[in-house]
């Protein structure tokens, strides 16, 4: 698993000093999206761990969510920023 995470950024905070973006698709609609890292540690601070159980934790996909299906079959990657891409991704409360 180690091979998905080639950013050494544990945490939010970590990924908004290294200015690196977060990217999530959805097996279970086939969606992929840009998560707003800002926004994240915004709501759940800059301490939240980022890798992948911790993210299961805090996102789901709100479609999958709505069609009665698995929500949380996510696979998040790290990348450079791009461009707000995302649509419709929502966290937990
Ligand atoms: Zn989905």
């Amino acid at each position: 698993m180690s091979n998905k995470y080639p950013f050494s950024e544990g945490t939010l905070g970590d990924k908004l000093a290294a200015g690196t973006g977060l990217s999530v698709h959805c097996f279970g609609c086939q969606r992929r999206a840009v998560l707003d890292v800002a926004e994240l540690a915004k709501r759940f601070g800059r301490d939240q761990p980022c890798l992948h159980w911790d993210l299961l934790e805090i996102i789901y996909c709100s479609e999958c969510r709505a069609a009665g299906r698995d929500d949380r079959n996510l696979q998040f990657t790290n990348h450079a920023v791009t461009p707000e891409q995302r649509k419709g991704w929502t966290a937990c409360p």
